[in-house]
């Protein structure tokens, strides 16, 4: 009898044949037919080429519902996405996890986004909701894009080191971390940012692979893999610790002057 493949290996074929596809120049895809075999990617129609990933254009989308695709690169991130995210809803790599679900919860936000925004996982709101930060944490979020940056929270896209809810929203484990590594690995190599704002030290000190503590972490921009990135504290902290407000501000002032967007001036 065949053993079907593991999540880990089907989202790596996906991946690889995407990647492949795209380097061949197909720019869309067509849903696989019900019954499809597992970890087979969308089928492919011919179509003219698709600029390199590093210049893919990015066109913002004005809302959740409008993520369909307008260009061609556009069309080839949702489609990706899709396709991971289906693998996402079926993964029972962490067992505790899985049997305490609501549901998974993958990500939200524009696929053609130059910055994500990720913390660190799914609390009961998100659990319940399927959508990151919509609790009160994520409401503060939403303040610091909409009021602050003076963006849409449909223009940047917004996910998690896990993608299940910690039981008593715990401190997610390390072996926890690892397996929703490739999921959060792929999601960001289709939608390739120029920009990642970590919030909180597990988000972090995860992306990163390093142990040093936030508050050394935040204030300037490190590197993961070509992508700039800003650390600063998570919502729920400033919600508890409200004197960090100034310095979350800081940092996102910091972000925006990097992205090109025009920062308040302070007032004397
Ligand atoms: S946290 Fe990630 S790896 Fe673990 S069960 Fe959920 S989706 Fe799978």
């Amino acid at each position: 009898m065949s053993e079907q493949p593991s999540a880990e290996h089907s989202v790596r074929a996906v991946l690889q044949r995407l990647e492949s596809l795209r380097r061949a120049g197909v720019t869309h895809l067509r849903k696989a037919p019900a019954g499809a075999e597992p970890g087979a990617a969308p089928a492919a129609l011919p179509a003219a080429s698709i600029p390199e990933s590093s210049s893919l254009p990015r066109e913002p989308m004005p809302s959740k519902s409008a993520q369909k695709a307008k260009s061609p690169a556009a069309a080839f991130r949702v489609e990706a996405l899709a396709e991971v995210e289906r693998r996402v809803a079926g993964c029972t790599r962490c067992a505790e996890l899985a049997a305490s679900r609501t549901q998974t919860v993958f990500g939200v936000g524009n696929p053609n986004a130059r910055l994500v925004f990720l913390g660190e996982a799914p609390g009961a709101d998100e659990d319940r909701q399927g959508e990151p930060f919509v609790g009160r944490a994520g409401m503060l979020l939403t303040d610091i894009i909409e009021k602050g940056m003076k963006l849409r929270r449909s223009d940047v896209y917004i996910c998690n080191i896990l993608r299940c809810r910690p039981p008593e929203n715990r401190t997610p484990l390390p072996v926890e971390a690892a397996n929703c590594r490739e999921y959060l690995d792929a999601q960001l190599a289709i939608i390739q940012p120029e920009f990642i704002c970590c919030l909180g030290t597990v988000a972090a000190q995860n992306l990163l692979g390093v142990s040093t503590p936030i508050g050394q972490l935040r204030g300037r921009f490190l590197d993961y893999q070509g992508i700039k990135v800003i650390c600063t504290y998570h919502p729920a902290y400033v919600l508890r610790n409200p004197a960090a407000k100034r310095h979350v501000w800081d940092d996102i002032q910091m972000l925006m002057a990097e992205m090109g967007l025009e920062v308040p001036k302070k007032s004397k």
